[in-house]
Order: C-alpha cells, then structure tokens, then sequence
C-alpha cells in the first residue's frame, strides 16, 4: 500500500500560506507531530514536522511540550552521580558488619558469626554471637573499641 503524504498548506492566489493552530489545538498539534509511527521525535524534528503545516510556531512549545512528555522522560537517560571515594583516616573510624547465620550447624548456643571489616586497615575481626539483635551487635562492637 502506497503511503500518501499529506500537505497541510494550502496554496492560494497569493501564494502558499500555512494555517494557524488556535491555542486549543497546541497540544494536539504538537502531538500528532511529537509521535509518529510510536516513535517520539526529538524538539527540532516535530517543530520541523509542525511548520510543515503550520504558519509560526514557537519552538518553545515544542520543547515545553517534549519535557513533559512521560514517554520520553522514561527513556531519558538518568545521569548518574560520580562515586565519591569514601575516606577514612584511622583504625576503627568505619565499619562493615555482616552477620554470617550458622543456624543450620549452631555451635551450642552461638548461631551466628559477626564479621567486621575496618575500612581504613582492612583488618577483619570475627566473633560469635546468640542472637542477630541490635543490642548484641552493639555491644560486640563496644568492646572492640
Ligand atoms: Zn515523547
């Protein structure tokens, strides 16, 4: 099937001359132009489909109209935030704690393993623990400082 492609303007005696969108048909117009296909044209694209058929129309509009477009605002790329390196300057300034669950082969009353690793020494310390409860974690953490 042949696709027909339509011309908006319109010729006259005096010359070709291109219709006016009246402000209730701004966001249908743009679109119309905005989507073609399913694909979603970028601002220069639909403000160049939009005059192909309309006398003077702001840009502004287009780009207005393109920000809030949800389509497009999802496949926007997300800027992701440099790393910022994480400093620490002594022993025991910054933790990670893990809890390793031995529940499966308890040594009598100790069913996990708290694992920390310093982050400016890098120096790992184990210790058993009862219960995976705050209170214990903290108070493990309390003696080794
Ligand atoms: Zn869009």
């Amino acid at each position: 099937m042949k696709t027909q492609k339509i011309n908006l303007r319109e010729s006259s005696p005096f010359g070709n001359y291109g219709r006016v969108v009246s402000t209730k048909d701004v966001f249908s117009a743009i679109n119309i132009a905005h989507c073609q296909n399913g694909l979603h044209l970028g601002a220069l694209k639909t403000h160049k489909k939009i005059i192909e058929g309309y006398a003077k129309f702001a840009r502004k509009a287009v780009e207005i109209f393109i920000s809030f477009c949800p389509t497009c605002n999802l496949n926007k790329r997300q800027l992701k935030k440099a790393l910022q390196p994480i400093f620490s300057t002594r022993f025991l300034q910054r933790l990670q704690i893990d809890l390793i669950a031995m529940e499966s082969k308890p040594d009598n009353e100790f069913r996990y393993i708290g694992h920390v690793v310093d982050h400016f020494s890098k120096f790992h310390i184990l210790f058993p623990m009862r219960n995976k409860t705050a209170v214990e974690t903290a108070n493990y953490l309390k003696d080794l400082c």
